[in-house]
This record gives structure tokens, sequence and C-alpha cells, in this order.
């Protein structure tokens, strides 16, 4: 099926901070996805020509409508304008789907570490909504690095809301581990993912066994330099990266790319 690009209604928005806000829209049925991949989402500018971005899904793909996180970067092509989006709004979204954070590129585990910084979060979002994750698991360990605590989005929903949900809230309660960090501020777990990972912290937080090949599995989204670091750790620990010609033992996917 070709993809094309539809226009969807924009019906609320949320601004965590001067830098992060989220948005939900209507979502056209036809528009099928796995929990984990992005899109690409936009607008028309003052010319009528389009402006699309790549988007991972926060919602999860058996929801009614479609969730996005995102950045506001001051002078950035697409979100200088998204970031004034009101209910009622259209917005542009692709009918087609893609991504490298799913289970099938990885090999069978116990623990699931996902690694996020900043938006990097959004597609992990949908990942912990999905109750295959939580048949394939014994643990998932979410992670959010942050600089500072208000860009914590979804803190309340995962610590609060999401256990408690009438469907999946039991095998959420027992299986998954919130970890969010904060390096500029005051939090009561502050630091680098990097070091919460070598230091042996975020095994122990979880009430994992330390991090090893033969137990455990990770899925990396963050920026272009946390994605280079992460992979050096895991490389040396002898994980190996699971990609289009077989499975391995993490998958990493760019939260943005660096113009
Ligand atoms: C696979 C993939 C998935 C993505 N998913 C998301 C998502 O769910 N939410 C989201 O907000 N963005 C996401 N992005 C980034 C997104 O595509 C755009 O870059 C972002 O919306 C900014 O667009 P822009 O036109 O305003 O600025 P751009 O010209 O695209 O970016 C300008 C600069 O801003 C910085 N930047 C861009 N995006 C980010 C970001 N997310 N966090 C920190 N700095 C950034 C970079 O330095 C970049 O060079 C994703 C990118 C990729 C490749």
């Amino acid at each position: 099926m070709a993809a094309n690009i539809r226009e969807e209604e924009v019906l609320t928005v949320h601004h965590w901070n001067d830098t992060l806000f989220s948005f939900t829209t209507t979502r056209d049925p036809g528009f099928r996805f796995t929990n984990g991949h992005f899109t690409m989402i936009g607008l028309e500018d003052e010319n009528g020509k389009r402006i699309l971005r790549a988007y991972s899904m926060v919602s999860a793909n058996y929801q009614e409508h479609l969730e996005f996180l995102s950045i506001k970067v001051p002078d950035g092509a697409l979100t200088s304008r998204l970031q004034k989006i009101q209910p009622g709004d259209k917005i542009l979204v692709n009918s087609k789907s893609t991504g490298t954070l799913v289970s099938e590129r990885l090999l069978p585990g116990k623990n699931l570490y996902l690694l996020s910084t900043g938006t990097g979060l959004a597609p992990f979002m949908s990942i912990i909504k999905d109750p295959e994750i939580y048949a394939q698991f014994d643990k998932i360990i979410l992670t959010h690095g942050v600089r500072y605590v208000s860009e914590l989005a979804y803190k309340d929903f995962i610590t609060n809301e999401w256990p408690e949900n009438e469907f999946f809230g039991d095998e959420v309660k027992q299986k998954l581990v919130y970890y969010p960090t904060v390096t500029r501020e005051d939090f009561h777990t502050q630091g680098r993912l990097t070091d919460a990972i070598t230091s042996g912290k975020l095994a122990e937080a979880a009430g994992c066994p330390p991090i090893n090949v033969e137990d455990d599995r990770f899925m990396l989204c963050g920026s272009p330099s946390m994605l280079t670091d992460l992979c050096n750790i895991l490389g040396d620990m002898g994980f190996k990266e699971g990609d289009r010609n077989g499975k391995g033992q993490y998958v990493i996917e760019r939260a943005f790319v660096e113009s």
C-alpha cells in the first residue's frame, strides 16, 4: 500500500514546560502501526508547502486517538509552528509507520531495559502500554534521563495512572519499573543514565542482577551522543545490536538528527 498524507484534527494540547508539549489527535481507523514505531507528521506553511518530521507515537496501537510528545525548537521549521496548535486545528499524518524499536529484533531475554533521554521517551510510552511486552519479559525497566524535573513528561501517568489500569494494572505493578533521572536539578535520582548503568545502580534499583548478556535486552532512544555513549558501553559488555539482518540483544532509534 502506498503511503499518503492524511489530515487529523487536534483534540487536546498539553504544555509540560517551555521546551516540551504533547497533543492528541483523531486517528484514521486505517492507520495501523506497531508499538514503538514512528511516522511523519507536520503542517503546511504559509505557502502551502508541507513540513513533515519523524515522530514516535506515544499512544498504543489499540487506542482510538493518536498522541505525540514534541520538543519546541524556537527556530525549528516545524516545531516553531507546531507548538502553537490548538484543539480543532488540523495536522498532517502519514499513513505509514516504521521503526527499529520492536521486540522482533531482540533475542529472548528476561529483563527489558528501555533507555531514553528527552523526547526519546515517546516510543517507550506506546511500548509500556503493549500487553505483548509484559508477556515476553519478566521485568520492563523504563528510564527517562532529562535535565530538569519539568521535562519528566508522563511521570504521573507512569507512576500513578498506568499501574491502576483496569485491564493491565496488575501486570504493570508487578513488572514495570520506572527510573527517571535528572542532571541539572535536585531530584531523588540524579545523574546520567550511562553512570547508572556502569555503576550497577540501575540494575540494583530495578531489583535485577547485574546487567548481563544472558538475561538483559535493551531498547535505546535518545540524542545522537547518548546513543553513541550507550552503544559503546553495551558493546564493551558484550551486547550485539539487532538490525534488519538479524536479532540482537539491543536495538536503537535516534530521538532526533543533528542538522
Ligand atoms: C526516528 C525519529 C523519531 C523522532 N521522534 C520525535 C518525537 O517523538 N518527538 C519529537 O519532538 N521529535 C522527534 N524527532 C525529531 C523530529 O523529527 C524533529 O527534528 C523535531 O520535531 C524538530 O523539528 P523542527 O523542524 O522544528 O526542527 P529541525 O530542523 O528538525 O531540528 C533543529 C534542531 O533541533 C534539535 N532537535 C530536533 N528535534 C529534537 C528533539 N526531539 N529533542 C531535542 N532536540 C531536538 C536538533 O539539534 C536539530 O538539529 C524524531 C526524529 C527521528 C529521526
